[in-house]
C-alpha cells in the first residue's frame, strides 16, 4: 500500500505544501526509524475504540420491534448499574484501606516494639532487619503479580485509563484479573513502605468495576451471566467506564465533584447532559457509601467524617484564610511546584528509558523492586538516626510516635514521618503545632521523599503518584512556610504546606480544574479555594513549558496512540488526501463470500468502504478500481460475525435469524479470520453487506483540511473516515490512528522527541 500520490488522483488540483517553519514533527514518513525497538511493536498491539452507532438496517429493525419500553428499560438499567458502580468501586476502597491500615499497623507496632527493647546503637540491626522483612516481603509478593501475572496493573493505571476514554482499546486493561492484580498490589506497595500511594490505582479499579458491571459477563472467569447485553457496544462501554473513574476518583479523595470533572477533563470525548447526571450519581453513591463504612469502623457511625481514603484532616479555623500579600508567595510556590514537576518528568522518563532498555525480563523487573524497597527502608532509617530531630510528646499528631535516638518524654520527628503510611504524614504537614519539624528535617525529607518517587514511579508494582507528590510539597511548603513564620510570626504553617502539596502535585501531574476541585473538597473549605487555584495553574504553566506532564510522557513511551486535543497548528493547508491511505480496498454492495474472506486475510484493515456494484470494476491485483461510488462502511468485526454465521444469501435461514444480539455475542473479542471455517462450495454465495454495513458513515471530501478531519474524529469518538471526491466517489481511508501521528511536540529536545517517533507500522 502506498501513499497517495497527489497529481495522478487530481491533476487540476493545487495543494498546499508544509509550511518551511513548522514546528512539530509530522510522522508520516513511512520510512521513519524507532530508536526504541520495541515502540513500533507496541503501538501495534493498541487498536482504536470505536463509538460511532451502525445504524444499520438490524440496529433499525431492534428499535422498532421493541418500541419505547425498551427505551426506558435500558435507561432504568442504566442508573441501576451506576449505582452498583459507586457501590462496588467504594467496597474495593474500603477494602484497600482497611487491609492496609491492618497490615501497616501490625508492621509499625513489631518495628517500634523492637526498637523501644533495644535503646542503644549496637542492637539497631534487629529493629532495622525486622523493618526490611516486613518491606521486602509483601512488594515481592506485589511486584511478581504485576511482572508475571498482569503488567498492565503497574502504575497508577491513570494514564491507560485516560487512553482508553480517549478511544484507545488497551489489551486486558479492565478485566477482573487485572483488578485482583491492582488490589493486591496496591496494599503491598503501601504495606512495603514504598513512596507510591493507594488513590491513583482506585481510579483504575472503577474503569475495571465499571467495565465488568456494564458488560454482565467475565473473560477471566469465562462465564456470561447474559444481563446488560445491550450495553454490549464500545461507546456504552466507554460511557460506564468515564463513571468508573469518575467513582474511583470520588472514593479515593472523598470528592463527587472532582470526579465528575476528572472524567471531563481526562477523556470522555463526547459529553452530554444525562450522562454527567449519571457519572455524578455514581460518584455520589460511591463517596457515600465508602465515607458511611469508614466512619463506622472508626467509632463514629453516622457521623460521615471519612470523607475519603485520603484525608486532609479539619484545618484549625483561621489556618485557612489568608491575605492579599500572600498571593504573590503562593505564585512563587507555583513556580517551584512547576519547576520540580517538570525536572520529576525529565529524571523519570531518562529513568523509564533506561528501564525500557535494560529491564525487560519479568525477574529484573522484580529485582528493581525490591532493591528500590530496601533503599527507600534503609534510607528512612539512616536519616531518622542521622538527622538529631528530637521534639518534645505530644506536639505531633502521630498516633505513636517513636523515640528513636532521642531521650525520655521526647519523640523523633524524623522517624515519625517515615514510619507511619504517607497519608498520615501530609497530615501531619498540614496540621502539626508550629515547631514540631525543624528546616532541617523538612528539607532532608522532602530531598529524599522526591528523589526516591521519582525512581519509583515505573517500577514493576502498582502504586499512585498523588500521595508522593503531596508528601514531597507539603515538606517543602511546610519549610516556606517556617521562613515566612520567622517574618510574621503570626502565620500558620499549616496552609503553606497545603499549597506546596498542590503545586508540587500540579507541577507532575498537569490536572488543572479536576485537581483544583479534588484538593477543595479534600480540604473541605472552599475559602481557600482562589489560592490552591492560582498555584495549580503557575505550576501547570511552569511545568508546561519544560515538559509533557507525567502521564503524557509515559504514554508517549508506551506508543499508545492517544489523540491529542487540539490539531497542530499551522496544518490547515494539510489536506485530506494527504493523510489518507490510497488506493482504498473495498468492497461491492453485494460480494461474494471468496471475495470477503481472500481480502480480510489478506488485508489488517478494520473498516472497508462499501461502493455500488455498478462502478466496481477489479484491477489485475484483485482489487477494485478506485472511484466506486460509496454507499457505506462496514466493518472487519461485522464481516467476521456474518461469516462465521454463514449469513449469506444463499442460506435464507440463517438470514432471518440474524439479529444485533449475533453482533454483540462476540463482543469484544472476535474471532480471527483465520478460525473462520468456510467451504469450497460456499466460496461462490453472496452476502448482502447493504443490510449490515453502516449506510451513513462520516465522510469527507478530498480537499477537507487536517484540522477539520481531526475535530470530527475528536468530537464524535470515530475510527474511520472516507474520502470522497467531487462525485462521491471512494478514494482513500482515513483512521484514527493514521492522525495520531500528526503530533505536535512541544518539547522536542527536552522530552526526547528523536526516541519518540512512532512509525508508520502502528
Ligand atoms: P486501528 O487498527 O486501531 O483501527 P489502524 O490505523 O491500524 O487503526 P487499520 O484499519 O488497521 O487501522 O488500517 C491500517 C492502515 O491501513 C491505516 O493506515 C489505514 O489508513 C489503512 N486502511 C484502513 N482501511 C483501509 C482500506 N479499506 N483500504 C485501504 N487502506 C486502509
Ligand atoms: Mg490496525
Amino acid at each position: 500500500m502506498s501513499r497517495v500520490n497527489i497529481s495522478d488522483l487530481f491533476t487540476n488540483i493545487n495543494y498546499g505544501t508544509m509550511a518551511p517553519n513548522r514546528k512539530y514533527a509530522l510522522f508520516n514518513n513511512r520510512e521513519e526509524s524507532v530508536p526504541i525497538g520495541s515502540l513500533n511493536i507496541l503501538s501495534a498491539k493498541y487498536e482504536s475504540l470505536d463509538y460511532e452507532v451502525v445504524e444499520n438496517y438490524v440496529y433499525r429493525d431492534e428499535e422498532r420491534k421493541k418500541g419505547y419500553k425498551f427505551v426506558v428499560k435500558k435507561n432504568f438499567a442504566r442508573w441501576v448499574t451506576f449505582f452498583w458502580i459507586g457501590l462496588i468501586t467504594a467496597t474495593i476502597g474500603i477494602i484497600i484501606d482497611l487491609s492496609i491500615e491492618v497490615i501497616a499497623g501490625f508492621k509499625f507496632s513489631h518495628v517500634k516494639k523492637s526498637i523501644d527493647n533495644c535503646g542503644q546503637y549496637n542492637c539497631l540491626w534487629k529493629p532495622y532487619l525486622l523493618l526490611l522483612v516486613f518491606n521486602i516481603v509483601p512488594v515481592f509478593i506485589g511486584s511478581m503479580l504485576v511482572s508475571y501475572v498482569e503488567p498492565v496493573a503497574l502504575g497508577s493505571g491513570i494514564p491507560q485509563v485516560k487512553c482508553y476514554l480517549n478511544g484507545v482499546k488497551i489489551p486486558r486493561l479492565v478485566r477482573i484479573k487485572t483488578l485482583f492484580v491492582k488490589v493486591i498490589g496496591v496494599i503491598t506497595t503501601v504495606v512495603g513502605g514504598m513512596c507510591g500511594g493507594k488513590e491513583g490505582p482506585m481510579i483504575h479499579a472503577g474503569a475495571v468495576v465499571a467495565a465488568g458491571i456494564s458488560q454482565g459477563k467475565s473473560t477471566t472467569f469465562n462465564t456470561d451471566f447474559g444481563a446488560f447485553s445491550y450495553f454490549r457496544e464500545d461507546h456504552e462501554k466507554r460511557d460506564f467506564v468515564s463513571g468508573g473513574a469518575a467513582a474511583g476518583v470520588a472514593a479515593a479523595f472523598g470528592s463527587p465533584v472532582g470526579g465528575v470533572l476528572f472524567s471531563l477533563e481526562e477523556g470522555a470525548s463526547f459529553w452530554n447532559q444525562g450522562l454527567t447526571w449519571r457519572i455524578f450519581f455514581a460518584s455520589m453513591i460511591s463517596t457515600f457509601t465508602l465515607n458511611s463504612v469508614l466512619s463506622a469502623y472508626h467509632g463514629h457511625p453516622g457521623e460521615l467524617t471519612f470523607w475519603g481514603l485520603l484525608n486532609f484532616g479539619k484545618f484549625v479555623d483561621f489556618a485557612l484564610s489568608y491575605t492579599m500579600y500572600e498571593l504573590p508567595i503562593f505564585v512563587c510556590m507555583g513556580i517551584i511546584g512547576g519547576l520540580l514537576g517538570a525536572l520529576f518528568c525529565h529524571l523519570n522518563y531518562k529513568l523509564t528509558v533506561f528501564r525500557m532498555r535494560y529491564l525487560v525480563n519479568p525477574w529484573k523487573k522484580v529485582l528493581e523492586a525490591i532493591f528500590v524497597c530496601s533503599f527507600t527502608a534503609t534510607v528512612g532509617f539512616l536519616l531518622s538516626l542521622w538527622q538529631n530531630s528530637c521534639k518534645p510528646l505530644g506536639l505531633d499528631p502521630t498516633k505513636d510516635p517513636l523515640q528513636l535516638n532521642c531521650n525520655d518524654g521526647e519523640y523523633n520527628s524524623m522517624a515519625s514521618l517515615w514510619f507511619q503510611v504517607p497519608e498520615a504524614s501530609v497530615r501531619s504537614f498540614f496540621h502539626d503545632p508550629t515547631g514540631s519539624f525543624d528546616s532541617s528535617t523538612l528539607a532532608l525529607f522532602a530531598i529524599a521523599y522526591y528523589s526516591l518517587t521519582v525512581w519509583t514511579y515505573g517500577l514493576s508494582v502498582s502504586a499512585g503518584i498523588f500521595i508522593p507528590c503531596l508528601v514531597t510539597g507539603a515538606a517543602w511548603g511546610r519549610l516556606i512556610g517556617n521562613s515566612v513564620q520567622n517574618l510574621f510570626p503570626a502565620t500558620d504553617v499549616g496552609r503553606y504546606a497545603l499549597i506546596g502539596a498542590a503545586s508540587q502535585l500540579g507541577g507532575v501531574v498537569r490536572m488543572t480544574i479536576s485537581l483544583t476541585i479534588i484538593l477543595i473538597e479534600a480540604t473541605g473549605d472552599i475559602t481557600f479555594g482562589l489560592p490552591l487555584m492560582i498555584t495549580l495553574l503557575t505550576a501547570k504553566w511552569i511545568g508546561d513549558y519544560f515538559t509533557e506532564s507525567i502521564y503524557d510522557v509515559h504514554i508517549q513511551l508506551s506508543g499508545i496512540p492517544l489523540m491529542a486535543w487540539d490539531p497542530p497548528s499551522l496544518s490547515s493547508n494539510i489536506y485530506a488526501s494527504e493523510v489518507m491511505s490510497h488506493p482504498a480496498t473495498v468492497f461491492k454492495s453485494k460480494e461474494t463470500v471468496g471475495k470477503i474472506v481472500d481480502t480480510l486475510k489478506k488485508y489488517t484493515y478494520n473498516g472497508f468502504p462499501v461502493v455500488d456494484d455498478v462502478y466496481a470494476s477489479e484491477t489485475e491485483e484483485g482489487n477494485y478500481k478506485p472511484n466506486g461510488r460509496l454507499r457505506g462502511l462496514i466493518l472487519r468485526s461485522q464481516l467476521i460475525v456474518l461469516l462465521k454465521n454463514k449469513v449469506f444469501n444463499e442460506v435464507p435461514a440463517a438470514w432471518d435469524d440474524v439479529t444485533l444480539t449475533t453482533f454483540r455475542q462476540d463482543y469484544p473479542r472476535y474471532s480471527d479470520i483465520e478460525s473462520v471455517e468456510i467451504l469450497d462450495s460456499e466460496r461462490n454465495y453472496t452476502v448482502d453487506l447493504l443490510r449490515f454495513m453502516n449506510p451513513s458513515p462520516y465522510v469527507v471530501q478530498h480537499m477537507a483540511s487536517l484540522p477539520r478531519i481531526f475535530r470530527l474524529f475528536r468530537a464524535m469518538g470515530l475510527r474511520h473516515i472516507v474520502v470522497v471526491n467531487d462525485s462521491n466517489e471512494v478514494v482513500g481511508v482515513v483512521t484514527r490512528k493514521d492522525l495520531t501521528r500528526y503530533r505536535e511536540w512541544r518539547h522536542r529536545g527536552q522530552i526526547g522527541v528523536e526516541e519518540l517517533k512512532i512509525s508508520s507500522k502502528i
